[in-house]
């Protein structure tokens, strides 16, 4: 059977990351998310192993310990981390991964994984990116300044990943991820190993 890869997608905040993520994983049905590990409690409908492993400090030290994380991280006072074990199971099952996750965790998984195809989100433009956190009225314009201005950080530490889509509309950003995902298990390795044996 085919193996899963695995795809980190980033991007700034506002910019439809999670509309183009759930439009993906109607359309491809050799997708899954990956359920990160976390030690804040549970939010009213959150259920244990659908949105996160819920876990106690203790246990996530523990795992910590056994190197079961392929990342993680501190967040206003919880831990959150990515579990190995649930990527490559899924992974051997054949379904590609997708990791929902900042620069900073993400260069981090492709240095202990390097065959991880790294996908950063952009919007049209800046401009765009500013009128859409405006619309969604959930921040002051201070606020919005300061996201904006860490979303042009975040694209400036992204220059190592391979891809950019960019979300115009969502129909045409899910095309390049789904182009994307369809040309990466055309590359040599897996494809060409089995007729390489064969001559
Ligand atoms: P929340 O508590 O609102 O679900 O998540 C808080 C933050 O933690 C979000 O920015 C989310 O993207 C991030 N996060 C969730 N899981 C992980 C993970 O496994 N690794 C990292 N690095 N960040 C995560």
């Amino acid at each position: 059977m085919k193996k899963g890869k695995m795809f980190i997608v980033s991007g700034p905040s506002g910019v439809g990351k999670g509309t183009v993520i759930k439009a993906l994983l109607e359309l491809r049905k050799d997708v899954c998310m990956s359920v990160s590990a976390t030690t804040r409690p549970p939010r009213p409908g959150e259920m244990d192993g659908v949105q996160y492993y819920f876990l106690d400090r203790e246990t996530f030290q523990d795992w910590v310990a056994r190197d079961e994380f392929l990342e993680h991280m501190e967040y206003v006072g919880n831990c959150y981390g990515t579990p190995k074990r649930y990527v490559d199971t899924a992974m051997e099952k054949g379904q590609n991964v997708l990791l929902e996750i900042d620069v900073q965790g993400a260069l981090e998984i492709a240095v202990k994984r390097p065959e991880t195809v790294l996908i950063f989100i952009l919007p049209p433009s800046w401009e765009e990116l500013e009128r859409r956190l405006v619309l969604r009225g959930t921040d002051s314009p201070e606020k919005i300044q300061k996201r904006l201005q860490r979303a042009k950080e975040e694209f400036r530490a992204a220059q190592a990943y391979q891809y950019f889509v960019v979300n115009d509309t969502v129909e045409e950003a899910v095309r390049e991820l789904d182009a994307i995902m369809t040309a990466e298990h055309c590359r040599p390795g897996a494809r060409t190993e089995a007729m390489l044996g064969g001559l």
